[in-house]
Formats: C-alpha cells, sequence, structure tokens
C-alpha cells in the first residue's frame, strides 16, 4: 500500500507538479481507507460522457487542470447532472468557464464523480508546523471554518481519544449530534477518516498539506467528496 501511495507522489513530481490532482489525492485517499466518491478521468467529452453513463447519473463533473486549484471559483464544478445531454452541455460550459477564467490554463481532462447527496459537510485537514510536525485540523464546512474560526487540532500521531475529542471539542459539535431534525453524522467514521488522515501524514513525509473539503457526513458513513493535497517543494 506504501508503495502504491509513493508511486502517485513520484508520478507528480515527474509530471513537474508540487501537488496531486483531485483524482490523484482521492487514489490516495483510497489507499488508505478513506472513503471517496467514486469517480473516472475522461481525456475528452466522449469519455466524460461514456464515463457518466457507467458511473450512472445523477453525476458531477469538474474541469481536471493542473493550472486550476480552486475549480469552482472558476466555473470548472457542475453537479446534479441527470442525462446524457446535460453531462455534453457541461463538458462544454466547463471548458468555456476554464478558458474565460484563464486563457492560457492546460485543459488535462474532465473528472467525472457520482454526485453525493447533500449534507451537513466537515474538513479534515493537515499543515505541517515547523516545531512539531504535521498537525490534523477538524472542523464544520464553509462559514464554520473560514468565518467563525471553529476548529480543532491536535499533532501527529493521533490516538483514537484524540480524534474523538477533536470532533466533540469544536462549538458546532451538536449540529453532528443532529439537531431540528437534521439526521446525525456517524461520528465512527469521521473519527476513522482523521486517524486514517493521521497515518498518512506520518507515513508519507513528502506530504506538506492536505485539505479533504468538504467531507459529507451521513447516519452511516461518511465520504470525502473533494481532496487537495499538496506536496513538499521538492522530492525527499
Ligand atoms: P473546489 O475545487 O472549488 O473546492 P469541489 O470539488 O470542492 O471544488 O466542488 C465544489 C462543491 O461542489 C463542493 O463543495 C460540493 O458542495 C459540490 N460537490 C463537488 N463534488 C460533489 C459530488 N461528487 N457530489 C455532490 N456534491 C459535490
Ligand atoms: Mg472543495
Amino acid at each position: 500500500m506504501l508503495n502504491e501511495a509513493l508511486k502517485l507522489i513520484k508520478l507528480a513530481y515527474e509530471d513537474g507538479r508540487t501537488f496531486l490532482l483531485e483524482h490523484e489525492a482521492k487514489s490516495l485517499c483510497m489507499l488508505y481507507n478513506i472513503p471517496t466518491t467514486l469517480f473516472k478521468v475522461a481525456q475528452d467529452v466522449d469519455e466524460a460522457l461514456q464515463a457518466a453513463r457507467e458511473i450512472g447519473y445523477p453525476v458531477v463533473i469538474k474541469i481536471i487542470s493542473r493550472d486550476i486549484i480552486h475549480k469552482s471559483d472558476v466555473g470548472g464544478v457542475i453537479v446534479n447532472i441527470r442525462s446524457d445531454e446535460e453531462a455534453i452541455n457541461a463538458c462544454k460550459i466547463i471548458e468555456n468557464n476554464v478558458l474565460r477564467h484563464n486563457p492560457n490554463a492546460k485543459i488535462d481532462g474532465f473528472l467525472v464523480e457520482k454526485m453525493a447527496q447533500p449534507t451537513t459537510e466537515v474538513i479534515v485537514g493537515m499543515i505541517k508546523d515547523p516545531q512539531f510536525g504535521p498537525a490534523i485540523m477538524f472542523g464544520l464546512g464553509g462559514i464554520f471554518v473560514e468565518v467563525l474560526k471553529d476548529v480543532s487540532f491536535r499533532v501527529v500521531p493521533l490516538t483514537r481519544y484524540d480524534a474523538e475529542e477533536m470532533i466533540k471539542e469544536i462549538k458546532a459539535y451538536p449540529i453532528l449530534k443532529g439537531i431540528r431534525g437534521r439526521p446525525p453524522a456517524d461520528i465512527e467514521a469521521l473519527i476513522n477518516i482523521i486517524l486514517n488522515v493521521s497515518k498518512m501524514s506520518s507515513e508519507i513525509s513528502e506530504i506538506n498539506q492536505i485539505d479533504l473539503n468538504p467531507i459529507f457526513t451521513y447516519p452511516k458513513g461518511a465520504i470525502t467528496v473533494d481532496a487537495r493535497i499538496i506536496l513538499e517543494k521538492r522530492q525527499l
């Protein structure tokens, strides 16, 4: 497993990148038992259509480009695609949007994903502290992290107890328990994701930063919908 993970990292460096594309980051997640949406990589519109049919509607189509970090900022993500016609249109719209924002962007293809049912979103991240090394971050998605800074941190390696505490100490924890008709989140599933991100961070020293954002939470299970992994500036 570690070998396969390192192979993914090596390929990115050989391609002149110090970050993984979303599908590469998700493949790495899968190697560490972190659940992700089902996805397929397509080189062009025809392949995207084929992938959408194989995955089954509704799907999400996203731009794959080494020049685009925040895909939705440039109109590079279209959700809830329900037919062949919508899939073909989505690819064309995405390509236009991306080139309008960045005429020099290299379009590497389209990522076709199973559409996950929208729900409460959480984030699991890793940043490297110059003094303490990798630290894991947990919080609820969107404004909770960006505006309210309602997040918890622990230094790697984490115990199961650390992971559980991280989840329970954020102010928004009651939301995860389920309030006002919102379904509760599967806390065990979140603990496992946190522990597996911790494991990945301690085993692969080439990783500088991880951002699983968002992770969709359900009463049974949780699923990574977007993954971003930044590598060290040079291979170690
Ligand atoms: P960005 O690079 O802009 O962060 P994301 O991959 O996170 O792009 O997609 C933007 C948003 O689209 C996500 O925050 C999520 O709400 C929605 N989304 C993305 N992929 C899926 C999916 N497979 N199923 C359902 N919603 C998705
Ligand atoms: Mg995202």
